[in-house]
């Protein structure tokens, strides 16, 4: 629905090395180690007589859960290691059944451990076994990039007749061809001990990027409690003044976000905006324009014009030229609704703030957005609350997808889980076991703080089905004083991370490991999410939950209408500022990183897309944590938007619970994982070609 918010909370990070489909996983399931501490199940089977002083006891018992943790997660690379040498040793004619089929299992191993790690670093209460999960995950990816270089798979898959081969079979090879050479396998030694120290240096430079965000957290210092004027009760209650009468305002996003959203002092909003947008200032322009010369480096190595180009090659998008074309276009479309946003700012602005205005200010924008809002579409998001009770929103989104997709969920009887908050459910479909989910909802301590789809096992037609879990951060039931009340950007959240996690399960049905599930092209990855959260704003499809928690009374239908047109306010300055976010991206990685002037860069792109003026003394850069993970290619989310406006085009007109429509979806998108181009599975649920229609009348309605 809206980019900026679904940018908050996409699944895990993609792989760097998407050959592998080495998503970021889940673990627990038969690791005795792993779910100790906090599973009710195990507490009850611990022997308790021993002999030992209890404190003592609990000691030995974390040593050997860690212990036993470090043995359970590394079994999978272990196994992996030990197959490898066979692999690399084969005399004869490789094919399918001596190469190909093993290999696919080798990575099986190595997702096994790698999944594990990842998911029990974000998941598991104990923080012992966090950091021995980070241990694994350490050593895991550094045999998954020794596998990318491996001159000897690399020849191996060469060599294979694919002449009988079936055609998935045949893009499995293709595609690993392709992806070897991307990694430059096929250069000399001397190059690819560079490029593997360029890859080194890159991972640290990039947490380093990260940790500056982090660890940089700024405050203003407000004089007196009045200066809160406009900030909810609890806000202002929260931040009562210290000893020297001085209230502390800082740039973490709890006392951020209401800030520059409620605070009716200008100057103050004005302050914090700046020192927000100074974080990591001097420190990160110097980390950043290492990580550009290196991706820059590795791209001229790889004979690509830069790296912009190097890394939408394996995309949808396939060029940096294409990317800088559909941000254009982007803008074109939505630059009427754009203006026609910020015209109701600046009547706002000029009615209640200044005669004379001639601009809204970007620290203006979410304060008087929210204005416009309240009074102009009377809506407030606080009066859908008591409608959203976790525990039947959780039912409703479970019965609309068995509704979808012809499956059913049934509460999985021998699972040992990490915490008692999770739940797990076998997914059956004609009777039979497709797949397993587990859903770890609610806030902890040392959680992951985000809302993600973990891969705990992607599925492998005959070895392994496909297991999923949601790491979410909503109201608990078991924990909460009243009803567990959701906000209804909540809802649309997990209806969003859901839609991952179907894809994951209906798609994991195929054969090789790195065709399955969301295994497709990055920037194709989050229409289907962003397409299942259209489902979360249907008055038909909300009315089956959506009661309230002390009446009963289903969700009234002007309500829900309400709640659409208020949001659709602002939505032409909310896409134009994410193409300004998206050609920052792309343009830092167009540019030679020797020569390029950052400020200047961000200056100016501002000055010619944003309605916004640029805000002097303002290092945005420095803190767009997504310039490292998403490198030149933060269009993404624009991107799978479009494409999740087409895919919906059907389901607005036929209904979005229509079988027909809904299994041929299932079918043809979210069964066919990776098996093909995803824009070949778009135009065989379509019927066509996807085009930009749907994405255009959105935007100018
Ligand atoms: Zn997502």
């Amino acid at each position: 629905m809206k980019a900026q918010t679904v940018a908050a909370h996409r699944r895990s990070t993609p792989s760097p090395i998407r050959h592998f489909a080495l998503v970021a996983g889940i673990g627990c399931v038969g690791l005795a180690g792993a779910c100790s501490g906090a599973s009710q199940e195990l507490k009850e089977t611990t022997p308790k007589e021993t002999q030992i002083a209890p404190e003592v006891d609990a000691a030995k018992e974390e040593v050997t859960a860690v212990q036993n943790f470090e043995i359970e997660c590394l079994d999978g690379l272990n196994a992996a290691k030990k197959a490898l040498p066979a692999l690399l040793s084969l005399g004869g004619v490789r094919d399918q059944e001596n190469f190909l089929i093993p290999y696919n299992l080798l990575l099986v191993d190595v997702e096994r451990s790698a999944a594990t790690a990842s998911l029990m670093n974000a998941v598991h209460p104990d923080e012992a076994i966090r950091s021995a999960a980070q241990k694994c995950e350490q050593e895991t990816s550094s045999f998954i990039t020794e596998l990318s270089l491996h001159r000897g798979l690399f020849d191996a898959f060469a060599t294979l007749d694919t002449k009988n081969f079936d055609t998935e079979a045949k893009r499995l090879v293709e595609r690993s061809l392709r992806d070897y050479r991307r990694a430059g396998v096929d250069k000399d030694e001397a190059t690819r001990i560079r490029l593997m120290k360029i890859d080194e240096s890159m991972v640290k430079l990039g947490q380093e990027f990260g940790k500056n965000i982090v660890d940089d957290v700024r405050q203003i210092e407000v004089a007196a409690a009045d200066l809160l004027k406009g900030l909810p009760e609890d806000y202002i209650r929260a931040h009562a003044p210290n000893a020297d009468g001085k209230i502390i305002i800082t740039t973490e996003y709890p006392d951020l976000i209401p800030f520059l959203r409620y605070a009716e002092d200008d100057g103050l909003r004005k302050e914090l905006y700046i020192a927000n947008k100074n974080r990591a200032g001097e420190s990160n322009e110097k980390t950043l324009r290492e990580i550009l010369t290196l991706r820059a480096e590795k791209a001229t190595i790889l004979g690509y014009a830069n790296w912009a180009d190097y890394v939408t090659e394996d995309k949808m998008m396939k060029s940096g030229k294409k990317a800088s074309e559909f941000i254009n276009r982007v803008v074109k479309t939505a630059d009427k609704r754009s203006k026609r946003d910020y015209k109701e700012l600046l009547a706002w602005k000029k009615k209640n703030m200044d005669r004379r205005a001639k601009s809204v200010e970007a620290w203006q924008s979410s304060f008087i957005e929210n204005k416009v809002k309240s009074e102009s579409y009377s809506f407030d998001t606080q009066e859908v609350r008591p409608y959203f009770k976790y525990e039947e929103v959780q039912k409703g989104l479970l019965d609309v997808t068995s509704k979808m997709y012809g499956i059913e969920y049934k509460p999985a009887a021998d699972v040992e889980l990490w915490h008692e908050d999770v739940s797990a459910y076998e997914v059956m479909q004609g009777g039979k076991k497709i797949g397993r989910i587990f859903l770890d909802m609610h806030p902890r301590d040392g959680k992951y703080g985000h809302a993600a789809q973990f891969t705990y096992r992607s599925g492998v037609a005959g070895v392994q089905a496909p297991e999923g879990v949601l790491v979410c951060n909503f109201p608990n039931p078991r924990t909460s004083e009243g009803a567990a009340l959701m906000e209804h950007a909540q809802v649309t959240t997990m209806f969003h991370e859901f839609g991952h996690l179907m894809h994951h399960v209906l798609g994991g049905q195929r054969k090789w490991i790195q065709q399955s599930g969301v295994a497709t092209e990055w920037d194709f990855v989050e229409a289907p999410s962003q397409m299942f959260e259209e489902w979360a704003w249907d008055h038909e499809i909300l009315s089956g939950f959506a009661k309230h928690h002390k009446t009963g009374q289903v969700i009234p239908k002007e309500m829900v209408e309400r709640m659409r047109r208020a949001d659709t306010f602002g939505v032409g300055i909310r896409t134009i500022r994410q193409m300004v976010y998206a050609s920052v991206s792309l343009e830092f990685h167009q540019a030679d990183p020797t020569t390029l002037d950052m400020g200047k860069k961000v200056r100016s792109l501002t000055a010619k897309l944003s309605p916004f003026p640029f805000v002097e003394g303002t290092k945005f850069h420095s803190s767009f944590g997504h310039l490292n993970g998403y490198s030149a290619i933060y269009y993404t989310y624009m991107w799978s938007m479009v494409i999740a406006k087409d895919l919906f085009t059907p389901f607005d007109k036929n209904g979005l619970m229509n079988e027909e429509w809904t299994h041929k979806y299932r079918d043809t998108v979210l069964g066919a994982g990776g098996t093909k181009d995803a824009a070949e599975l778009v135009s065989a649920f379509l019927g066509r070609d996807f085009n930009y229609e749907a994405f255009e009348k959105y935007l100018r309605k």
